[in-house]
């Protein structure tokens, strides 16, 4: 018999319920870890992003509610366009604050980590993780994990950490107690770990998780607003300079090079997150599927690909900068001068790209 409209409506949500991809052994086990711990310390990755963000600060509300004593930690300091996020402004920065950090890890129970899976990610505060005591937990999206958790939700085919979070807490059998701040907080992390849903973001799961994240209220143009239209002029201006002056275009090689020195950085009074998003830009341009983004730190070089299609940036991350990531966005460093950071790229390249 043919369906009525209202009837094909009703068949079509029934069909959009999400897929149970992640191991029903593992969230019990991460259920059963969390219930049996009180004292709670939430970490994630160095130069924190949207998503080490979102999920952190959503894990964080989560297990608030769940009347668990949380502290949310990070390796160094987050962008200024994410201190609006629910909680950021309670994290603690183990760069500028290690005594407060060593505190809370002493007496953790358990070590909730989200958005990496290499305790190298972390720096220095990863031989604290190694040599607490605390059970450890891990929620990850990256390919090629270390094993250092007693569990560990790592699926690579999620686009961020913050959807892993979501689909956690709904399968905890909790999606009613979701708060909007954790919302608000999960699709900051989807949206910002896919461009805005413009790369790695084909998957129509994920947008009937932000019809979910919608019905709890967030409102995500506004979000869209506080974390991509929120920047200094001086940022727009550094953009411009290193379109004009610190770029370098190879078409034969579909690549694009980009780079700042610490005194392009001064000259703009560069502020962390400044050079967010700086090195998508060449791929706009026609031919262009590889670019690579070097920014001069105080000690080291610190590297970011990206690329469109099916070129495996994560593969010249760890070959040539000890990196990694995913396949279309990845990172690394480099211990020495820009000019061997670039020559050491540039040579590779015909390796990598015929
Ligand atoms: P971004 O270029 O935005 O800093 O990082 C892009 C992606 O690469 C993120 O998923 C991030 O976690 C990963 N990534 C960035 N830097 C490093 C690094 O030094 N080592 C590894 N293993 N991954 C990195
Ligand atoms: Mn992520």
């Amino acid at each position: 018999m043919p369906l009525c409209n209202l009837c094909k409506f009703v068949h079509l949500q029934k069909k959009s319920m999400i897929t149970k991809i992640i191991a029903e052994d593992l969230i019990l086990r991460a259920k059963n870890l969390l219930h049996h711990s009180d004292d709670v310390v939430i970490v994630s990755h160095q130069g924190p992003d949207g998503d080490a963000l979102g999920s952190s600060l959503a894990m964080a509300d989560f297990l608030t509610q769940q009347g668990k004593n949380v502290q949310v930690m990070y390796p160094d300091s987050f962008p200024g366009f994410l201190d609006w996020m629910p909680g950021a402004n309670n994290a603690l920065v183990y760069e500028k604050d290690p005594e407060a950090c060593e505190s809370f890890l002493c007496k953790a129970d358990i070590i909730v980590c989200l958005d990496f899976n290499q305790l190298k990610r972390i720096g220095s505060l990863g031989k604290k993780i190694e040599q607490s005591k605390a059970k450890k937990l891990v929620f990850d999206h990256h390919p090629g994990p270390d094993q250092f958790a007693d569990v560990q939700i790592s699926y690579p085919q999620f686009a961020s950490t913050s959807e892993i979070v979501f689909r956690y807490i709904c399968r905890s059998g909790c999606f009613d107690e979701m708060t909007l701040a954790c919302a608000e907080c999960v699709y900051t992390g989807m949206m910002t770990d896919t461009g805005a849903f413009t790369y790695n973001s084909n998957n129509e799961e994920m947008y009937f998780i932000i019809s979910q994240l919608i019905r709890k209220g967030i409102d995500k143009d506004d979000i869209y607003n506080k974390v991509f239209n929120n920047y200094s002029a001086d940022r727009m201006s550094l953009m411009g300079f290193v379109l004009n002056h610190g770029m370098k275009v190879m078409p034969e090689y579909h690549t694009a090079v980009m780079s700042l020195s610490l005194q392009d950085l001064k000259d703009y009074n560069y502020q962390v997150g400044d050079t967010e998003g700086f090195v998508n830009l060449p791929l706009s341009i026609d031919g262009i599927f590889f670019s690579v983004f070097f920014r001069e730190d105080t000690k080291k070089i610190k590297i970011s690909f990206r690329s469109r299609g099916t070129f495996p940036t994560n593969r010249i991350a760890s070959d040539l900068f000890g990196g990694g990531g995913h396949l279309n966005a990845s990172g690394g460093e480099f211990y020495g001068s820009m000019e061997d950071a670039l020559r050491l790229l540039e040579d590779s390249l015909p390796k990598y790209i015929f």
